[in-house]
């Protein structure tokens, strides 16, 4: 008999990406027995480390498979394949964990699996109505990590020892629940406990939280990141309360549904919407309203959206199975404050609003929101960028020789680092103008550097003297002499992150039009033009300047940027009749003059989102309650038939809109003129991107968060063949500077 002998070969394998907690280790492992090869494969500080050895078209199969088919949750960035020397192995093993310098991905935390909901639903199983069942393909990730790489004992999990159970369970390559890092029961995991501020409970305390929501209370529960304030979505009183003590008064709440069903019987969902909220991120989606809705007119009043989403840990899981009606369920913070991951903080922060607080013993290690979302052209835009979204590790194309630290802007702020091919942005932060965000910030930035073993040789930040994450730029750099300080124009900022997620390298037109951002010149911009490369950038046009009577009390009070707008076009007596301004007094109106024509307390802007809170006082409303109301209010009045729109002059790129404002006074319809002004807008744009034949367009800056107007835009520039961009990984405002004030310094020292 002739024996043949088939040649072997040795493979390395090398993957990069979100590979580690992802139950990547055992689809090898799997894999490997499949196609009878042996070697082994570990997680190293890069990524996954594999070695192959058999026949040739085994591995090739092998390999197909690993790039074709890996496990759900994983993202595979890169991939390297190289042959090697023989070893003559006979096994393949899984190796535990090694440390090396760490780049690799952070997991981010998924949502509760189908498999893991059936058993929790099973009678028989043993973790039945477990509330923090999880396997490899779900559960708390990011939240709970200390340190790289990503094993029980660098979590919070290291607190629980594994009862013999699930060791079995964790130990076994064939079990689903093979190296799921907060692997538990209820034998051996976290408690729950109903805290009230002074004691605590363990007995039925989902039963009695169910109770409390259905009495009308406000309760808390500790959910992945943080603590949410919930309470009955259908409870008018309920909501009216929270309301009030936590003097919120219209901005609007997410509210959580127990299946996709109940949201369906509430408001319109479309295809695309569907696919996001039933995603394993499970983010909050904004989408239309529906009459009849059994939600309260609260939840969201006076817009026509309202953000939803669905239970996504088997805790809330249970609570929603049991309460059988939508909850609001909105962060635990003091307005502007970050949320809240302590219980005994919670109780000092808020126990004029908490009644009850639904709590567990597991740390919260790195505290993350909810991710918003919303869809335009079938697409994601992000509002915030948060929990599993966030932190992002994004891959570029080049290599920096330098560590950056970037550190975002004042509103919505966030942070990311850049080193070697890899750009790591974290989850939303907030507000940078209390002292907890503040500190909040700080803590962002060190665990990242702990993680990471990370010191940046450049900090980058916003032109803005003012901005808390300048100031703490400004102060590291004179602590840290060898560190290098880059700045970077805000809006030149919001283009370069549309720029790094397309790997756009060509000059493109941005149109960057936000609330306000520090220009060049001093002066707030915000509606600006500019001709991006990835190196710098030339102010091609900007919407009229105008004075913001009184600066930042401008943006609290629409009114103000009207009359400011009206004192450039006619005679003040003329101005002072408008009924808009009736509840100023002939004192006040005198002293708004004087501020206007003497140039004082006065900056100048060409702030677009200015120009829709003026428009907004031009309907005759009042007050704004939340940055971006007047946005969601003048959309929720839109009429997609209106087609016709208001004029407008481009002259050098200064663009001029004083007709449009005196057509507007000569309208009393708020449909007719909040659809006419966003056809304006869209005009302009289209316009403007005319005149530069072949240049790829870029929107970016967080008055494109207005959906109907970036709909419309995005509709003509279309219509008419031009190429345009819109970010889709990173949230649409403030939220992305960091992002791309990294990427700016990345090229430059590539
Ligand atoms: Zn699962
Ligand atoms: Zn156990
Ligand atoms: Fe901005």
């Amino acid at each position: 008999m002739k024996v043949v002998l088939l040649v072997q070969y040795r493979f390395e394998i090398k993957v990069f990406g979100i590979v580690q907690g992802v139950g990547f280790r055992p689809f090898v492992y799997r894999l490997a027995q499949k196609y009878n090869l042996s070697g082994y494969v570990l997680n190293d500080g890069n990524g996954v480390e594999i070695e192959v050895e058999g026949e040739s078209c085994s591995v090739d199969m092998f390999y197909t498979e690993l790039k074709q088919n890996p496990p759900s949750l994983a993202k595979i960035d890169k991939i390297v394949k190289k042959e090697i020397l023989l070893k003559n192995t006979k096994t393949f093993e899984i190796i535990s964990s090694s440390k090396s310098c760490v780049t690799t991905s952070l997991p981010l935390d998924v949502s509760l699996c189908d498999d893991c909901l059936e058993e929790m639903r099973d009678e028989k199983n043993r973790r039945y109505n477990y509330p923090f069942i999880n396997c490899t393909n779900c559960g708390v990730r990011y939240t709970i990590i200390k340190s790289l790489p990503y094993d029980r004992v660098n979590t919070s999990m290291s607190f629980f020892e594994m009862c013999q159970e699930c060791s079995k369970e964790y130990v076994n390559p064939k079990n689903r629940r093979y190296h799921a890092q907060p692997i538990s029961c209820f034998e051996c995991g976290p408690k729950l406990s109903l805290f009230d501020g002074k004691s605590r409970e363990y007995e039925d305390v989902v039963e009695k939280v169910v109770q409390h929501i259905k009495d009308g209370k406000c309760v808390a529960i500790k959910g992945v990141g943080g603590f949410h304030l919930v309470c009955d979505a259908t409870n008018d009183e309920a909501i009216k309360n929270l309301r009030e003590k936590k003097q919120r008064v219209s901005k609007p709440f997410g509210v959580m549904f127990g299946s996709l069903l109940e949201i369906k019987d509430e408001v319109e969902v479309t295809k695309v919407e569907e696919k996001y909220i039933t995603s394993q991120q499970k983010p909050i989606v904004l989408v239309k309203k529906k009459n009849g809705s059994k939600l309260s007119d609260l939840v969201a009043p006076n817009i026509s959206k309202v953000g939803v989403f669905l239970a996504y840990t088997p805790l809330h899981v249970v609570i929603l199975e049991k309460l059988k009606r939508p909850l609001i369920a909105t962060s635990a913070n003091l307005s502007s404050e970050p949320i809240i991951v302590d219980d005994v903080l919670l109780f000092k922060k808020l126990s004029h609003v908490v009644d009850v607080a639904l709590s567990y013993n597991r740390e919260i290690v790195n505290p993350c929101d909810d991710s918003v979302l919303t869809i335009v052209d079938k697409k994601a835009i992000f509002y915030r960028l948060a929990r599993g979204y966030a932190p992002l590790s994004f891959y570029t194309k080049n290599k920096t020789s330098k560590k950056i630290l970037a550190l975002g802007a004042n509103q919505k702020s966030s942070i990311t680092l850049g080193f070697d091919n890899l750009l790591v942005h974290s989850a939303y932060i907030g507000d940078l103008d209390s002292i907890s965000t503040m500190e909040y910030f700080l803590n962002v930035i060190k665990s990242f550097e702990k993680l990471y073993g990370f010191v940046a040789d450049v900090v980058v930040c916003d032109k803005h003297p003012n901005y808390e994450s300048t100031k703490f730029a400004k102060s590291y750099v004179e602590k840290n002499l060898h560190v290098e300080l880059v700045t970077v124009q805000h809006h030149y900022a919001h283009a370069l992150s549309v720029m790094c997620e397309y790997g756009l390298k060509d000059d493109v037109l941005a149109f960057c039009f936000d609330g306000t951002g520090y220009g060049d010149d001093t002066h707030l911009w915000g509606g600006e033009i500019l001709l991006c490369s990835i190196k710098n950038y030339n102010r091609v046009g900007h919407f009229r300047e105008f004075a913001l009577l009184g600066g930042e009390k401008a943006i609290k009070e629409p009114k103000r940027v009207l009359l400011s707008l009206l004192f450039d076009i006619f005679e003040k007596e003329e101005v002072f009749k408008y009924k808009f301004f009736k509840n100023y007094t002939q004192k006040e109106l005198q002293t708004f003059y004087t501020m206007h024509s003497k140039k004082l307390n006065a900056p100048l802007s060409s702030s677009v989102g200015r120009l829709f809170d003026a428009v907004y006082a031009l309907c005759g409303l009042d007050s704004i309650s939340y940055e971006g109301e007047s946005g969601l209010v003048l959309e929720s009045f839109v009429d997609e038939n209106i087609k016709d729109s208001y004029t407008f002059s481009v002259e050098n790129g200064l663009i001029i809109y004083d007709e449009m404002l005196k057509e507007m006074l000569q309208e009393t319809d708020k449909t007719k003129i909040s659809s006419k002004f966003l056809n304006t807008l869209a005009n302009i744009i289209l316009e403007v991107s005319k005149s530069y034949v072949g240049l790829k367009v870029v929107l970016c800056g967080g008055v494109f968060q207005n959906t109907t107007l970036l709909n419309k835009v995005t509709k003509l520039l279309k219509d008419s063949g031009i190429e345009y961009f819109v970010q889709q990984q990173t949230a649409l405002n403030d939220g992305s500077i960091s992002f791309g004030q990294a990427y700016y310094v990345k090229e430059k020292y590539e």
